[in-house]
C-alpha cells in the first residue's frame, strides 16, 4: 500500500479543483469535503485494522474484496441513499483512486513490477501485477523501520506540501474575493 498521505493528498487536491473555480464559496462545505475526501481515499485500507481485530495479523485480509473496483462502486452505490447522484461519482472516484494508487505502489520505483492486487475482483481475470511502480509501499513489519520512515519523508514532501499549497490557493482565492465582494 501507498502511505496514507499518498492516497489523501492527490485526493484532497482533487476534491480543492471545482472550489477553486465555484462563485459561491463555503468555508465549512470545503472543510467537509476535504475530510471526506481524504477518509474515502484511505478507506480500502481499513482492511487492515478489520484484519488485525478479526485475526490479530494486519495482512490477513489486505490488498483483498476492499482494493476492488467492485468496492468502490458498491461504496457509491451506499452513500446513494443520502447523497446526490453527482456526488456518488466522486465517492466512486475517490475510493477507486485508491485501488488504482495500490496497483502501482511497489518497493522501487520506475520499470519494476508493482505489488499483486486484484482490482477486478470478483471477475475470474486473476490478479494484476503492473509492470512500473509510481509510488513507494509501506513495509508491514516494522511501521517504525528506517524504510517506512524514508518514504514517509518523500511523501510530505512531495504529496501532503503540494496539497497543503492547492488547499491554501483556494482559501486565500476565495476569502480575498469575499473580502473584495464585501468591500464593493
Ligand atoms: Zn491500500
Amino acid at each position: 500500500m501507498a502511505t496514507p498521505i499518498v492516497h489523501a493528498g492527490l485526493a484532497m487536491i482533487a476534491v480543492s479543483t471545482p472550489f477553486y473555480w465555484q462563485r459561491q464559496f463555503s468555508l465549512s462545505k470545503y472543510g467537509a469535503s476535504l475530510a471526506a475526501a481524504a477518509l474515502l481515499a484511505c478507506l480500502p485500507d481499513f482492511d487492515l485494522l478489520v484484519s488485525l481485530l478479526c485475526t490479530g495479523d494486519i495482512r490477513t485480509w489486505h490488498f483483498g474484496i476492499s482494493h476492488s473496483y467492485l468496492f468502490a462502486l458498491v461504496t457509491a452505490l451506499v452513500c446513494r441513499s443520502w447523497l446526490p447522484y453527482d456526488k456518488c461519482w466522486w465517492v466512486f472516484g475517490l475510493v477507486a483512486s485508491h485501488v488504482l494508487i495500490d496497483s502501482l505502489t511497489g518497493a522501487e520505483l520506475g520499470w519494476h513490477s508493482a505489488v499483486e492486487i486484484h482490482p477486478w475482483w470478483p471477475l475470474p481475470v486473476g490478479a494484476l501485477q503492473a509492470p512500473v511502480t509510481l509510488f513507494y509501499g509501506v513495509y508491514h513489519g516494522n511501521w517504525l523501520a528506517p524504510y517506512n520512515m524514508q518514504v514517509v519523508s518523500g511523501d510530505l514532501l512531495a504529496f501532503a506540501l503540494p496539497a497543503a499549497s492547492v488547499v491554501a490557493v483556494v482559501l486565500v482565492e476565495k476569502l480575498s474575493a469575499r473580502v473584495y465582494r464585501q468591500g464593493g
